[in-house]
């Protein structure tokens, strides 16, 4: 994407271009919508230009799609996305009309209206650009701007949509094209949090996050926004606050390396740990130890469209080079398992594999945190907590900052809980905790 800039030259300083993006939950009931009316009408009246974009109504786009599905199994995809982004527009245009109800004044803007041009791959596209144009002589003309989001418009003139929870995405994006000061996610929960709540109720929210840590929590930030929406924020540079509608409780803000002093970065060597049962173990014992072998492997699964996450190969062990052998072991998602085990079937054949090993009883659980990068022996401790508990590691990848481990499943809350309070994250029992969504 490169959104065209336009800015909307705020004629006093203290003015700010503020985005504000409401969740399905936020818009959910016409009540709830009038207290995003009211939301947005503080902000604009404290002297801001407000952009809204909003979701549709809770259930909405599931129930438009269910009735798409009624019409056969695979419903052609560009009518899918003229049904679907009929949600957002009935939420654009009733959060208008709540503006005008409370004394303001506001405009709905459909996503053709804003043009936010996308590719044409239908329930997936992607966004190519945006023009601030429209948006600007709204607000020029002294309204609130309130976009539908999840759509747009490919060049042809067809509705497209961005993906499941893509209204996020359109929050980002046009807070980056207009080169808004700050882009608001209002949602159901108050934050991002140092892990899951639901398995460690000393789960702490998390004040200030780096695009790079949340990008690698995503296990843990994908229940909040679209982690699609943090790859925009983080190339474009805009500051995003993940916060509550339904509280004035300040959230978890995801900015860049330069929002954070030294001090504050140097403070928490990791800043969240997240798990993730999604991935299943296989290991193929036996294979020749020669070249082009993984070679082999990996290019089958990558024909079969499989991504492989971990990947291990044990050094060869044999009487000479030419019979030496080794065992291989990788993760790939559950969902791709059968097929997987196929293509491995196929081409351990040929590279002389005794036998495969699966294993879906396996969990990965992994530290973050930016702070790795200055601080040694954060790999250590975190082996060293599990090994406290018990818990034996099967298989170990780190990038600069995160370090995961595969164990089994079923030691997941105790090695979270282990690793939570190991790493100084719990909340400290004063302090305040309101996890829980509100749906
Ligand atoms: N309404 C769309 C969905 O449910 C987009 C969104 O809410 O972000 O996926
Ligand atoms: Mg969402």
């Amino acid at each position: 994407m490169s959104p065209q800039v336009q800015s909307t030259s705020p004629e006093r300083a203290s003015r700010k271009l503020v985005v504000m993006k409401f969740g399905g939950t936020s818009v959910g009931t016409i009540d709830r919508i009038r207290n995003v009316a009211r939301r947005c009408l503080a902000v604009s009246k404290a002297g801001n230009d407000v952009v809204v974009i909003v979701s549709a109504m809770s259930g909405e786009t599931n129930r438009l799609l269910k009735m798409a599905h009624e019409f056969g199994e695979i419903p052609d995809a560009r009518e899918m996305d003229a049904l679907a982004a009929t949600g957002e527009q009935v939420t654009a245009a009733l959060t208008a009309l709540a503006i005008h109800q409370q004394g303001g004044d506001a405009r709905s803007l459909l996503g053709h209206q804003v043009r936010v041009l996308t590719d044409n791959a239908f329930t997936k596209a992607r966004i190519k650009t945006i023009d601030g144009t429209k948006i600007g002589e709204v607000l020029r003309e002294g309204r609130i701007a309130v976009v539908a989001g999840f759509q747009g418009v490919d060049d042809q003139g067809n509705i497209t949509t961005l993906g499941r929870g893509g209204s996020d995405t359109s929050a980002v994006a046009i807070a980056a094209a207009i080169n808004a000061d700050v882009c608001e996610i209002y949602t159901d929960v108050d934050g991002v949090y140092t892990t899951d709540p639901n398995v460690c109720p000393l789960a702490r929210k998390i004040k200030k996050i780096s695009y790079e840590e949340m990008l690698e929590l995503a296990s843990l930030g994908a229940k909040v926004l679209q982690i699609r929406s943090v790859e925009i924020a983080m190339k474009y540079g805009v500051p995003v606050h993940v916060r509550s509608s339904f509280s004035d409780v300040e959230g978890t803000l995801v900015t860049s390396e330069e929002g954070f002093s030294s001090g504050e970065m140097e403070q928490l060597s990791v800043a969240g740990v997240a798990y993730d049962k999604n991935e299943a173990k296989l290991t193929m014992l036996g294979v020749q130890d020669q070249p082009g072998v993984v070679a082999k492997i990996f290019g089958a699964l990558a024909d079969g469209n499989i991504s492989v996450d971990m990947i291990i190969q044990n050094i060869g062990t044999g009487e000479s080079p030419q019979k030496s052998a080794t065992d291989v072991t990788f993760t790939v998602t559950k969902a791709d398992l059968p097929r997987a085990k196929a293509i491995i079937a196929k081409v351990g054949a040929e590279v002389g594999c005794r036998d495969v090993v699966i294993d879906d009883g396996i969990v990965k659980v992994s530290i973050v945190g930016m702070g790795m990068r200055s601080h040694a022996g954060i790999a250590a401790r975190m082996f060293q907590i599990l090994a406290s508990e018990g818990i034996n590691i099967q298989a170990i990848s780190t990038s600069e900052i995160k370090v995961s481990c595969i164990i089994s499943a079923k030691y997941t809350e105790l090695a979270v809980r282990a690793l939570h309070t190991g790493f100084g994250l719990d909340r400290k029992p004063e302090e305040e905790n309101h996890p829980s969504s509100e749906k």
